[in-house]
């Protein structure tokens, strides 16, 4: 029985080396880096001490071996991550521009990621866990979509709770069935994790923020949600209650993988037991720490680290 499982895009990221760096231009990247919002997450959560099982593919090539050993290095189960033996490992190219935001060019529907399947076995080893999560970034195909309703539908059936970041990504709620899905798993999670631009997508005429997440909360089935807010930290709404923890003062590096590791650190704390306020303070510093230190999954971190953290800014979980 795992405590949390998840399942999604694996990829290796390249990011330029300076800021304004163009794509039209020939530049300097860093890289691989191990990259993926959904293995994000696991790594997060693995390195806090959760059973964490994923489900992904990656190709026969070197890329693919850089990803797979980081998740075993983490301690992740990875017997539902295929191999593709005719297309490569998906990559993706991240630039900073001068304002901040971020260009990438992705190589993913045509890679080993876009032919991920979930063979039966690998479905029933997958869905024993009590945590499944789902990113939205990985509804990004009919196929995908199948997969991550399969694994919803049997981990709820044996008794589990879904988690879903909508991650919502412009650039994918445009293709066929993509926010019917993302709607989709949003009436069926137990813990919703969107941020601010997320509730953005979500909301009605004339309604702020905090509107939505009330609308959301009274007219679905879930129990939790979870407002990530950048630097701002966090708000929460649970039945009647609403916490608030602000967000812990850090020099941001590279803002890729906050939200990642926010829920990865939130869902293994609750799997472990913790209080909704000690897990959102432990999320809050995940969230902050990832941004310190530049590349996808580098800023993952073990619970000694968030707790040095949150010593070192006065935080009493
Ligand atoms: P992503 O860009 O990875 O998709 P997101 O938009 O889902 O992230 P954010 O709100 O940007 O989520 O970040 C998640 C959490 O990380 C925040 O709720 C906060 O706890 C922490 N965090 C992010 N940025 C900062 C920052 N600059 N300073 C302190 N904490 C931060
Ligand atoms: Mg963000």
């Amino acid at each position: 029985m795992f405590d949390i499982a998840t399942s999604g895009e694996l990829l290796a990221e390249f990011m330029a080396e300076t800021r304004g760096q163009r794509f039209d231009a020939t530049g300097r990247f860093h890289g691989p880096f191990p990259s993926g919002a959904p293995a994000i997450f696991a790594s997060q959560a693995a390195r806090m001490g959760a059973r964490v099982a994923y489900a992904g593919r990656v190709g026969d090539d070197g890329f693919g071996d850089l990803v797979i050993a980081r998740l075993q290095a983490d301690g992740i189960d990875v017997a539902a991550v295929q191999r593709d033996g005719e297309r490569p490992t998906g990559t993706a190219f991240v630039s900073y521009q001068q304002d901040g935001s971020r260009q990438f060019i992705f190589n993913l529907a045509h890679s080993a990621a876009g032919r991920q399947t979930l063979e039966d076995d690998q479905l029933e080893r997958l869905t024993a866990c009590r945590y499944f999560h789902v990113m939205g970034s990985s509804l990004s195909s009919p196929a995908a979509i199948g997969i991550v309703k399969r694994a919803v539908a049997r981990v709820r059936a044996r008794g589990g709770k879904i988690s879903f970041d909508p991650n919502v990504r412009p650039e994918l709620v445009g293709r066929p069935g993509v926010s019917e899905a993302l709607l989709d798993l949003l009436a069926r999670c137990d813990i919703f994790l969107p941020s601010d631009a997320d509730l953005d997508w979500l909301s009605e005429p004339g309604e702020d923020i905090e509107q939505t997440a009330m609308r959301l909360m009274a007219s679905h089935a879930m129990s939790l949600l979870v407002l990530k807010r950048a630097a701002s930290g966090c708000v929460a709404y649970r039945g009647g209650e609403r916490f608030e923890v602000a967000g812990l003062t850090v020099t941001e590096v590279d803002p890729t993988g906050a939200g990642d590791c926010f829920g990865g650190a939130l869902i293994a704390s609750l799997a472990a037991g913790r209080e909704l306020s000690e897990a959102l303070c432990l999320a809050n510093a995940a969230g902050a720490h990832a941004v310190t230190v530049l590349g996808p999954m580098e800023g993952c971190s073990d619970l000694a680290t968030l707790e040095q953290r949150l010593v070192a800014a006065g935080v009493d979980e």
